[in-house]
Formats: structure tokens, sequence, C-alpha cells
């Protein structure tokens, strides 16, 4: 966390005035802002990075190296050149790899229902017993929406700087053969923006676990989003589970959602040899095959790792800037307020902000009155349900940076106002 250590701010001397905080942010009503901090979406002119993307394969490109007529069914496990291009970018094997749809979401939703209806590969289907997944918190609200929605009784878990506490997570992982699963963003996480360090990869691949078929679900989906120069690496958790003895441990997805465009990129599962031909077996399902042509438009596009990276710096280019202007604003008008801190992330897409406790839905409240509209509050816990009420998540990438520095300074007036109010 990183508490503004600023002196007093302007507003300092009226930190407590709840009265003069009120006609501030009366005034801001009367503004009639409409602006949106809630989603981590790319900008419009990040997508026009790659407006390229729609005029490829063309009506001349439709094959694949190996002659692979695109247009066509097949191809299940996606076109072998994709999968070559993503493999350097991921570092897993491209046998170890399936390209899905353009959402990892759907893909880690398809892993779930297949392991509660059909089993893993070494366990039965896990409909019908009682399960639990870990859920590192604040954590990203769509995983814990897919536990939710199949009646996945959800724990939450501290994180700290290098990830998830994992002197707890291996407490329980070893006592309840209930936990199948844990959801881990493992690089510039949503919302902290931690990355976990190479001992907590390490522990997390081969901690003993009760349940023979327990899962990481690795979501890995800031792998190349960088906002410093700084660029993390985080450890290899197949080959560590795999030397560790859990080589069917690890669920790994990531996609070019926030790297092409959002709407129409492709995903990607990596896992053991087992896995793949597990999850291969449960998509022939349902498919015939990916839609090849977007795949082979992405690999002309970016052919390889350099060119993904080049990619990525044009996008740090436009998003940094924000990014840094909400940390500059949030430390001069929030720095000197106490109980209240937030993440300085070195990648991915957002910024969590801790307000002192029970301010949090009241921040909200008093943002959406201004026409700021925020996350909900716990909306990165659980069920909704943030028990100290103080975390709020920051997604500053898809507003203007006109929108982006209003909407920060509006935020900053409403938490001085929660957390005077309730002081008084
Ligand atoms: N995982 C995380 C951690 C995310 O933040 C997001 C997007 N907000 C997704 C997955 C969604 O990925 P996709 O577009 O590939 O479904």
């Amino acid at each position: 966390d990183n508490q503004g250590e600023n002196g007093p701010s302007p507003l300092g001397s009226t930190l407590t005035d709840v009265t003069a905080l009120r006609a501030e942010h009366e005034r801001l009503c009367a503004e009639g802002l409409k602006l949106d901090l809630t989603r981590g979406k790319p900008a419009p002119d990040q997508l026009d990075l790659s407006t390229a993307l729609l005029d490829l394969p063309g009506a001349a490109g439709f094959r694949a190296a190996d002659g692979t007529d695109t247009r066509n069914y097949g191809g299940l496990q996606g076109l072998p050149e994709l999968r070559a291009v993503w493999s350097e970018v991921l570092g897993i094997p491209a046998a170890q790899l399936i390209t899905g749809g353009n959402s990892s979401l759907a893909l880690m939703h398809d892993s779930v229902v297949a392991a509660l209806l059909n089993g893993t590969t070494d366990g039965p289907a896990w409909a019908g017993q009682r399960i639990k997944f870990l859920c590192p918190v604040p954590g990203y609200d769509r995983h814990f929406a897919i536990c939710e929605q199949f009646g996945i009784e959800m724990i939450p878990v501290a994180m700290d700087d290098n990830g998830p506490d994992v002197a707890e997570v291996k407490r329980l992982v070893a006592e309840d053969a209930q936990i199948k699963g844990m959801w881990c963003v493992p690089k510039y996480s949503n919302p902290t923006g931690v990355s976990y360090s190479a001992e907590v990869v390490a522990e997390l691949a081969s901690m003993p676990a009760a349940a023979p078929d327990f899962r990481l679900f690795w979501d890995n989906a800031y792998a190349v989003h960088h906002l410093t120069d700084t660029e993390v690496e985080i450890a290899d958790v197949l080959r560590l589970a795999a030397e560790a003895g859990h080589p069917d441990r690890p669920f790994v997805y990531a996609s070019t959602s926030k790297i092409t465009l959002a709407g129409s990129g492709v995903s990607f599962f990596g896992g053991s040899e087992a896995n793949v031909q597990w999850l291969l077996a449960h998509l022939s399902k349902r498919t015939i095959g990916p839609d090849k042509i977007n795949e082979l438009r992405h690999v002309r596009f970016l052919p390889d790792a350099k060119s993904v990276a080049e990619h990525m710096r044009r996008h740090r280019e436009i998003i940094q800037p924000k990014f840094d202007l909400v940390l500059s604003i949030l430390d001069t008008e929030l720095g000197a307020v106490d109980g209240v801190s937030w993440t300085k992330p070195e990648g991915g897409y957002f910024i969590s902000l801790d307000v002192p406790d029970g301010t949090a839905k009241r921040v909200v409240e008093l943002a959406g009155q201004a026409g700021v509209k925020l996350t909900p509050a716990g909306a990165t816990f659980p069920l909704g349900d943030d028990p100290r009420d103080r975390n709020i998540r920051l997604a500053p990438t898809f507003p203007k940076i006109e929108e982006v520095e209003a909407a920060t300074r509006a935020l900053a007036v409403c938490v001085r106002l929660a957390v005077s109010e309730s002081a008084a």
C-alpha cells in the first residue's frame, strides 16, 4: 500500500468540517457529472491500436501455415502458429496450450462446469459434494460470481504484498478435502496490482492438499500488461507443480482481451498434457472447433513475442498517464487522511483504494450522487461482502484523461466527507 506522505493537503483544515465538505459535495452534485470508474475496459484509443485486425486475414489470406482452410470446421486445440506465438509470450509449451474463444472467463467457467459434472483427471464429479474455493481478497468479482452461480462455498484469504497469505492457504488446503480450488491472479492482480513472489508460487505449486483433485485456477489475465519499466516475471507454476508431483494442479488462463480487442480477442488454457486432454474432451462436446479466422488474424497482427511487447508499450503510453494522474490526485487530496491508503500498481488495470473501516459504501453512495459511478463497495469480496466495508476498486483506463481527473477529484471529496461524517 502506498499511503501518501505529503504534508496536510489544501483541504486539511476542513477535513473535520462536515458542513464545508457537504457544501462542496452539493456543488459537485449540481455540476451534473456523468463519470464512470467501474470496469476495467480498454479505452477507444487503445482499441484503435488494433484496427489493422479488422482487415485481416483478408480475402486471400485465409489459409494457415500448414494449408488449413481456416474458414472451415475443425482444429479444436487451436491453430499451431497461434499457440507457438503465445507459447513464447506465456512461457507454456505449445502442446500444453488450448485456444478458446474471445473470453478466458468462459474457459474458467467451462473448467468449473466440467469438474462439477464430469470430475477432473484425478477425482470424481464435484457435483453432489460440498465444494469450497479459496478466494484471495480483495479479488475479481467475476471469479466469485462463478462460485456463487454453482453453490461453491468461498473462503476469503487475505492478500499481502507477495500474494495470498500462503501460511493460511497451506493450513486450510492441508486439512480440508472439500477445498477443491483457489482463484489466483498471479501477476498485477485485480484489483491490488500485487504479483505473487517466487516463494508464494512455489508453495502453492508444492503444498500438500487434502483433496487429490485440488486445482489452482491461475488466471494470468495481465501477463504482459506492464505500467513501468520493472516488467514483473512470475515463477512458472506449471513447471513447479510438475516438479512437486502435482502436474495437474494448475489450470492456467490468459487472453488478448486487453491486448487486441476486448470483445474479439483470443483466449488460452494452459495445463499438463493430461489436463489439456481433459478439457479438449469436454470442449469437443460443445464445439467442432474455434474461430480460426480470428486466430489467424491474431497471428498475422502479432506474429511473435516481440511484437506483443511492442504493442503493449503503446497501450502503456495511453494508460500510464491515467494511472499517474489518479495516484497524484489521491496523494495530494487524501495523503493526509488517516486510514486511507491505496496501491501503486506496476501493471494491470486497477488501483485498490482502502478507506477507513465502515465508510466504503458511503463513499460509493456519495460519489454516485455526484455522478461518479464506482464499482459497488464489497464487489471485490465473495458475495459482495467486505467485512470491513473499506475496499473500493478504481478502474481508470476507459474514461478520457479529463474525465479521470474530474472523477478522482470528486472521489476525493466524497472520501473526505464520508470520513468526517463517520468521525462526527
Ligand atoms: N480475469 C481477470 C483477472 C480480469 O480482470 C478480467 C477482465 N476484467 C478477465 C479475467 C476477463 O477476461 P476475458 O476477457 O478473457 O474473459
